[in-house]
Parts: C-alpha cells; sequence; structure tokens
C-alpha cells in the first residue's frame, strides 16, 4: 500500500511571541509545498484557534497533549472534545518530554490515545529508546513496549487515525540524528511487531514517521528509506528549513 508521506512540525513551547507566530505562518503560506505530503503543525494550545484562522487549508493543526476526560476539574488541561469542538484534527501523544518532564507513563498514553480517537481526533504516538536503553540492546523492547499498551486500549480499527513517531529521546533536540540505517531497522521491526500484534493490513497502512533532529540536510536520506513514511521535526519546524523538510520526496 502506498502510505500518504507525513511532516509534522513541533513547536513545543515556541515561538515566544504572537508577531513570530505570523511570521511562522507567513513561511508556511507563502511555501511551494508538495501537495502529495501531509502536513501538520503543533503550536502551543494558546495559538491553535488563531493559526487555524490564518493558516492555509492544506496544512493541519495539532494540539502537543490533551487529557483523557471529556471535561470536569483538571485544572491546566484541554480536552480531546474541547479540540475536536475548536476543529483542531491532530494530537501528539506521548512525547518523551511529556513522558520523562511530567512523568507521563505508558498506561496514561494509552488512556489518552483512545480518548482522542474515541472523541475524533488523530493522534501522532510517540515512542523511543534512551541511549542507555540504545546501548544496553533494548530499543526495540522499549518500542514495543510502549506500544503494546496502545493495542490493547485500541480497536484495531482505530489504528487508522494512529500515526507512530519513533523518536530516539537521545536523537530529540541534541543534533545527534539517528543514521537512516538506524531509523529503518527500528521502523521495518515496529512494522513487523504491529502486524503481529494486530494485522498484516494495520502493519502495511500504518504510518511510522522519524523525528529526532530532523533538518534540511539530513532528510533525504532517511525519508528515502522503504519504512520511513514521514518526519516529526521540533527545532528545524521553526525555521524556513521546515519548507525544504517537508519537500524531502520532490
Ligand atoms: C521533537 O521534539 O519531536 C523533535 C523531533 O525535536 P528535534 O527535531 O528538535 O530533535
Amino acid at each position: 500500500m502506498a502510505r500518504k508521506f507525513f511532516v509534522g512540525g513541533n513547536f513545543k513551547m515556541n515561538p515566544a511571541t504572537r508577531e513570530q507566530k505570523r511570521a511562522l505562518v507567513k513561511i508556511l503560506n507563502d511555501a511551494n509545498l508538495d501537495p502529495n505530503v501531509e502536513v501538520v503543525v503543533a503550536p502551543p494550545s494558546l495559538y491553535l484557534i488563531s493559526i487555524l484562522e490564518i493558516l492555509r487549508k492544506d496544512v493541519q493543526v495539532s494540539a502537543q497533549n490533551c487529557h483523557a476526560k471529556a471535561s470536569g476539574a483538571y485544572t491546566g488541561e484541554i480536552s480531546p472534545q474541547q479540540l475536536v469542538d475548536a476543529g483542531v484534527p491532530y494530537v501528539i501523544l506521548g512525547h518523551s518530554e511529556r513522558r520523562s518532564l511530567f512523568h507521563e507513563t505508558s498506561e496514561e498514553v494509552a488512556a489518552k490515545t483512545r480518548a482522542a480517537i474515541d472523541a475524533g481526533l488523530k493522534v501522532i504516538l510517540c515512542v523511543g529508546e534512551t541511549l542507555e536503553e540504545r546501548e544496553a540492546g533494548k530499543t526495540q523492547a522499549v518500542v514495543q513496549a510502549q506500544l503494546a499498551v496502545v493495542v490493547a486500549a485500541l480497536e484495531p480499527a482505530q489504528w487508522e487515525n494512529v500515526v507512530i513517531a519513533y523518536e530516539p529521546v537521545w536523537a530529540i533536540g541534541t543534533g545527534k540524528v539517528a543514521t537512516c540505517e538506524q531509523a529503518q531497522e527500528v521502523h521495518a521491526a515496529t512494522r513487523a511487531y504491529i502486524s503481529s500484534a494486530i494485522s498484516p493490513a494495520i502493519a502495511d497502512a500504518v504510518r511510522i514517521i522519524y523525528g529526532g533532529s530532523v533538518n534540511a540536510k539530513n532528510c533525504k536520506e532517511t525519508g528515502n528509506q522503504p519504512d520511513v513514511d514521514g518526519f516529526l521535526v521540533g527545532g528545524a519546524s521553526l525555521k524556513p528549513e521546515f519548507v525544504d523538510i517537508v519537500n524531502t520526496k520532490r
């Protein structure tokens, strides 16, 4: 099956001002983007609605997190239902910064993933190992353990609303990008795992994107690996080179 190339931009807690936000949107609005690529940007929740209003319609927006509950006394949180009501189609869940800095467990990530999809969102589901885990030869075991909880939480048909982002923690924001062989190896093993844990058809259809210090220089080689279906981009999504990453396949 031909999987549509997917490029996400995770702005994290950036930009710092509304003026910078407008400048970022202008870069995208003025760009010549490959129409064969699904492009999604994830600004801070404060900017979701205003970006939706000014961003070109062929670029979608994503939240960076959501709660598992629909509403209630959860100060500081945003629910999947609120995101759907605001017209936001995607949410990033399980980002390593959420897992490490905010102590989110794989069980919480799975519960949020189920709640988000039940509410009508699509999920960019992040998984990945630390350097210590990689050096101990545990990469695939860690990735599969993170995915197994989500496999147990979702109905098989719900995987059509999931994009898996393989993001080795040691490569995020460090400038240390995984080699194209390292990325391909984990992506192929992850697809094989999805095939045995859910079904070959779902494994064939699900997009597995790579994240971790992707930039305009290193995107081509990794993006052309058979099991790499796109990227989740952090730092470089705040720069004009994000357009070159979107256009990796051109
Ligand atoms: C990310 O935070 O998802 C990410 C991949 O960051 P960076 O591209 O900056 O490594």
